[in-house]
């Protein structure tokens, strides 16, 4: 790989810290499998194998949050509305979210991860990249396997809860790895292998592409991983300046630093009205506008998001704002949508005419590499 843009006058003034070469670094990304829904088994031991869907129940307008294994076998998934995921899955067990006890459990496995050292990087709830480059001389998949497993074993010995880690030279690979092995998974990506393991994945299993990025990729013949590596032609005319990094990527080059405090926490949009209105006709179409806006920001920003939040304000200048986290990460503009209704129904925020309506999401980190099922949108 070569310095693509090396400055007119010399003197290193074009070299990007990407292309630096450093140490190599042993990352682990470690992901708890399905968190919400084994929480709810592993505490009601009755529900063990069954498929569990956590969020609305689907005698009423809602959302699925997160489903067991045995769930999504049928094709149930987050953001789902609930009366779908029943369709699909007639025998499933709905429960409502405990996001306490979520966050409690969460804290629980970040603190058995900090006595390995090094540094951890929490992306959400459930999920933390961790280098732990400080218990290896240089990176091996065997040894790194072995640190794995005990990190798996603690976790379940301590947590009753099963996790999947990936392990690779840098955050890319070892997001890749973890979705690979999963679930109970245990998978590294070695140095050697890297480029030809990643010839086959989709380009969407790139950190940051998303649909927008994977479909004007896809229209120029490139839809693996293996496409992007061999592909000679003008990358920026499709990505455009994310086409370097792109490349690097496709190669299984990724120097991004873990990250203590993500730049972006959050990204909304809100509107008030000329007239306060309570019409259908009006704020319908305009919450499916916020929602295609923000999902146009997590796409340049490469991001995802888990929590969706609604604000409203009325006439008398009363504000209020409702959320609602989903397991999986969202990109798509229904998903976002489809979870704001069913906030706005929920909460009844609609009973009488807004000033001001207003859509944002937050609980910001790399969006899910696994491929998704399509499912029908909302009525
Ligand atoms: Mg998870």
């Amino acid at each position: 790989m070569q310095a693509t843009n090396r400055s007119k006058n010399g003197l290193c003034g074009g070299i990007r810290s990407a292309e630096i070469s450093t140490v190599v670094r042993t990352i682990f990304h470690l992901d708890m499998d399905a968190f919400y829904a084994s929480v709810e088994q592993r505490d009601r031991p009755e529900l063990a194998g069954q498929p569990v869907i956590v969020g609305a129940s689907p005698d009423r307008r809602g959302v699925v949050c997160a489903a067991s294994y045995e769930a999504r076998a049928f094709g149930v998934r987050s953001a789902m509305p609930s009366r779908t995921a029943w369709k699909l899955c007639p025998a499933g067990i709905f429960m409502p979210p405990r996001m306490e006890a979520y966050r409690q459990e969460s804290r629980a496995i970040m603190a058995l991860l900090a006595d390995f050292g090094g540094q951890v990087e929490q992306v959400s709830v459930d999920e933390a990249y961790l280098d732990m480059s400080h218990h290896f001389a240089s990176f091996d998949c065997a040894a790194a396997i072995e640190l794995g497993a005990k990190m798996k074993s603690l976790i379940h010995a301590r947590r009753h809860l099963t996790a999947s880690i990936g392990i690779g030279s840098n955050k890319l690979l070892a997001k890749i790895a973890s979705d690979h092995g999963k679930p109970d998974g245990l998978f590294c990506i070695s140095e050697n292998e890297k480029v030809a393991f990643l010839r086959t994945l989709p380009a969407s299993a790139i950190h940051g592409v998303g649909k927008v990025t994977s479909d004007a990729l896809a229209k120029r013949g490139l839809i693996t991983i293996g496409d992007i590596q061999d592909f000679t032609g003008d990358l920026r005319s499709i990505a455009g300046s994310f086409a370097n990094q792109l490349k690097l990527f496709a190669l299984g080059e990724d120097n991004r630093p873990l990250e203590f405090d993500g730049t972006i926490k959050s990204i909304s949009v809100e509107e008030t009205f000329e007239r306060d209105t309570q019409d259908r006709k009006i704020l319908v179409p305009l919450l499916m506008e916020q929602a295609d806006e923000i999902a146009r920001k997590l796409d340049k920003e490469h991001l995802a998001a888990r929590t969706v939040q609604v604000k409203v304000r009325y006439s008398d200048f009363k504000t209020l704002t409702r959320q609602m986290s989903v397991e999986d990460p969202l990109e798509s503009k229904e998903d976002i949508y489809s979870i704001a209704c069913s906030l706005l129904r929920r909460e009844k925020l609609v009973q009488r005419p807004l000033r001001l309506l207003g859509l944002g999401v937050s609980g910001l980190g790399p969006p899910s590499t696994q491929l998704k099922l399509p499912f029908e949108s909302p009525s």
